[in-house]
């Protein structure tokens, strides 16, 4: 994977995943809100005529409210569509419905989103909310590794996908020590000794299919295996093909680890970050890293909070500019119409609250009420002042370590400066 395209895909995915926290806490007062998946493949003029269709069907509705609403819905649907001649390349979800909001007020909102992957469902459906599900399961991460650490006492398997590592579970062997009891000839001991571990070893075998095999998609998502463990017990087993076909031709590398139990999985990705490179985990991992290296250094390059990094951009200082994924936050400017006085603020998005709510205020200098002028996502904002000054922009995950820490103890904004400032 190119740079650029790492870049594109995560910015993608936080506008995608934003957009579906949007329409997940609107709700209807009826069953009102229409969701429309409209697959490539779909006539335009299908998808229509089943809209006028339901649009006659809307007599049948009981109640006045609910029917004004869905056919008000239908309509505007209708006219989004005329100017479609055919869906976009991998179709498109509309959803459109009279969506509840302070007070006893509705408002009818209409979104059409263009999904990351091909559609291959059309539906039309009503409800009190919005059928989300088909984009939810694309947010699912794609790739996915098995991963396995053992030595002859205790093996331990799990899953990275994406940035997430994902235990699973362990198990432990009754093979015996090197030290035999006193009376065993030498030779039987170590006999039994051989049966043991390669009983063991089988059992592996076996646990690792029923693990590995049944993840969905195997043979289109699953990329390979990690092995882990010390020498040269791995390389015994797999040597041994212990492993099914399809898994042991799918070992990615053998790598040398401490430990063999949970916690010897964020080891084994650490270990194999040279044979995962170009994977979206170890290039924000590493970018992570550099952070706080320079963080700990004492005249380091790190700065962080959305007040430092925000002078630091506006003065071009800032060499790479580092946002949670997380982050859910607007940049809100105001004016007062009276004497031009203007202000900005970064507010919280918080789910089903409307930036309307926000109460700016009067003027400081001549107390008319202060209006809203604009109104910009916090990472589109930040983006843009990183526009100004070729900083590159990095979106990183919260599900590894680093990225979650970037949210929790940074609140989602830093950078890696050019050079030290006074911000
Ligand atoms: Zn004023």
């Amino acid at each position: 994977m190119t740079e650029e395209t790492h870049k594109d895909n995560a910015r993608r995915k936080y506008d995608f995943k934003k957009m579906i926290e949007k329409l997940q806490v609107k709700e209807g007062s009826g069953t009102e809100l229409i969701s429309l998946y409209i697959p490539p493949d779909k006539q335009i003029y299908d998808v229509t005529a089943q809209l006028r269709d339901e649009f006659g069907q809307c007599s049948n509705i009981k109640s006045k409210q609910t029917r004004t609403n869905v056919q008000s819905a239908i309509s505007s649907i209708l006219s989004r569509l005329k100017y479609y001649s055919k869906p976009p390349e991998n179709g498109m979800a509309v959803f459109c419905g009279a969506v509840n909001k302070h007070g006893d007020r509705q408002d009818l909102e209409c979104n059409v989103v263009m999904p990351p992957e091909p559609l291959n469902l059309y539906m039309y459906r009503c409800s009190s909310s919005f059928e989300l599900e088909p984009l939810l399961a694309m947010l699912e991460e794609k790739c996915v590794y098995g991963l396995l650490v053992l030595d002859r006492r205790e093996a331990y398997w799990g899953f990275l996908r994406g940035n997430r590592i994902e235990p699973i579970g362990g198990v432990t062997s009754t093979v015996p020590g090197k030290q035999r009891k006193g009376g065993q000839s030498s030779a039987r001991f170590q006999r039994l000794r051989e049966i043991a571990i390669h009983e063991f070893y089988k059992k592996i075998g076996d646990r690792s299919s029923d693990v590995f095999l049944q993840e969905k998609d195997f043979f289109e998502r699953f990329k390979g295996v990690l092995i882990g463990g010390p020498s040269p017990t791995k390389e015994e087993f797999e040597a041994g093909n212990y492993l099914h076909h399809e898994i042991q031709r799918r070992i990615i590398g053998l790598f040398d680890i401490s430990y063999t139990n949970e916690s010897g999985l964020p080891e084994l990705v650490d270990a194999a970050a040279d044979a995962l490179k170009g994977q979206e985990v170890i290039e924000e991992k590493q970018i992570m890293e550099r952070f706080f290296k320079e963080l700990v250094k004492d005249d380091g390059l790190a700065a962080y909070g959305e007040k430092s990094i925000r002078e630091n951009l506006l003065i071009g200082s800032v060499d790479i500019l580092l946002l949670s994924e997380k982050l859910r936050q607007s940049r809100l400017k105001f004016v007062c119409e009276n004497c031009g006085y203007a202000s900005e603020v970064t507010i919280r998005n918080e789910a089903g609250k409307d930036i309307d709510d926000y109460d700016p205020g009067n003027c400081p200098d001549c107390t008319s009420p202060l209006v809203l002028s604009a109104e910009d996502d916090i990472v589109d904002e930040l983006t843009k002042l990183a526009d100004a000054s070729n900083t590159s922009v990095e979106i990183i995950s919260d599900d590894f370590e680093e990225g979650s820490q970037l949210y929790t103890a940074f609140g989602g904004i830093a950078g890696i400066l050019r050079y030290r400032t006074g911000y």
